[in-house]
């Protein structure tokens, strides 16, 4: 039997409605409007569309989206200084440099500077370390938006065992610790893990976030278990003219061979990429309400 289609776009949709009435409450409240900036370093094809997409997506929810476009040999300093500016403007919800950054510039120490409670990437060791130890936090936009689709398919997470392939800091683990929050029992697999396939074929709910090509064969999953199937992979469409540089997105699962034994699973595209977008902009409206709730509880005591 083949496996139910869990619709990202569908239930992304569904999100970003939410956000909508939530952001139009919070304009009623406060007399403006949740504000987003997008900041982005170079000029990365993908990273151009990814982020003028994110500042769409926040206009369409009502948000004040701002995309920042840098030159490609922007200095570290300049961009800290940026990122100052917008952590002391009181009218900046969320902040989010968008990755991979030019090399002249180091990471982390970026991610380091944004103020944790704008951090709507959820990337800022604080916000890591809140997940880690089960406290409420800003949590990253992909495996946020995963586990909507685990809990879309109706898998009770309690008890299930969880296998994460991938342990990268923005998906693997962090998907991980939602899971295990979840009462999940949870494996993560990587590169190095003996016997992949043996692994996955444990999981009750299997997460792939790889980046490699239908690494996971149907052989891999587990009958009726629920497949996440995180990858996004651009590879050129067999038997199309030399020429003619045919491609197209798969994801890191076979997707017909393992939709013939799970029971529910993400496809690729329209699976686990739109809840990103949204639950980017679900933390955005989060940011903003607990930033105003907190200077109401600073001023009122
Ligand atoms: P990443 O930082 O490159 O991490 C990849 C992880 O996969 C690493 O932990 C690596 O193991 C592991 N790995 C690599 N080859 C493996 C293999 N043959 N067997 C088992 N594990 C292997 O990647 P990422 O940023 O997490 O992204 C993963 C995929 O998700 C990519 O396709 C990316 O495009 C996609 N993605 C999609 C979204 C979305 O919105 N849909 C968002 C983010 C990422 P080691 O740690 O041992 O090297």
């Amino acid at each position: 039997m083949s496996a139910t289609i869990l619709d990202g776009k569908l239930l992304a949709a569904a999100v970003r409605a939410e956000v909508r009435d939530g952001v139009a409450a919070f304009v009623k409240e406060h007399g403006r409007a949740p504000g987003l900036e997008v900041v982005l370093v170079g000029e990365d094809p993908a990273s151009q569309i990814y982020t003028r997409n994110k500042e769409k997506a926040a206009a369409e929810v009502g948000i004040r989206g701002k995309l920042h476009v840098l030159p490609a040999d922007t200095t570290e300093a300049a961009l800290m200084t940026m990122l100052e500016r917008l952590n002391a403007d009181e009218t900046v919800d969320g902040i989010l440099v968008q990755l991979p950054l030019p090399r002249q510039i180091r990471e982390q120490k970026v991610l380091d500077a944004i103020r944790p409670d704008k951090d709507v990437d959820g990337f800022h060791p604080m916000n890591v370390g809140m997940l880690a130890s089960g406290r409420p936090a800003l949590v990253p936009c992909t495996p946020r938006g995963s586990m909507k689709l685990v809990a879309l398919a109706g898998r009770r997470l309690e008890g299930a065992r969880a296998v994460v392939v991938g342990r990268s800091n923005i998906v693997g683990k962090p998907m991980a610790q939602l899971l295990l929050a979840a009462h999940a029992t949870v494996t993560m697999a990587h590169s190095r893990t003996a016997d992949l396939a043996a692994v996955c074929r444990e999981a009750d709910v299997l997460v792939v976030a790889v980046g490699k090509a239908e690494l996971v064969r149907g052989g891999w999953v587990k009958p009726g278990a629920v497949v996440i199937d995180v990858g996004m992979n651009r590879i050129d469409v067999l038997g199309a003219a030399p020429d003619a540089k045919k491609t197209k997105l798969v994801g890191d699962v076979m997707f017909d061979e393992a939709k013939e034994v799970a029971s529910a699973i993400t496809p690729v595209p329209g699976g686990v990429g739109p809840m990103t977008i949204a639950c980017l902009l679900e933390n955005t409206l989060i940011a903003a309400q607990a930033r105003t709730a907190a200077r109401t509880t600073r001023s009122g005591s």
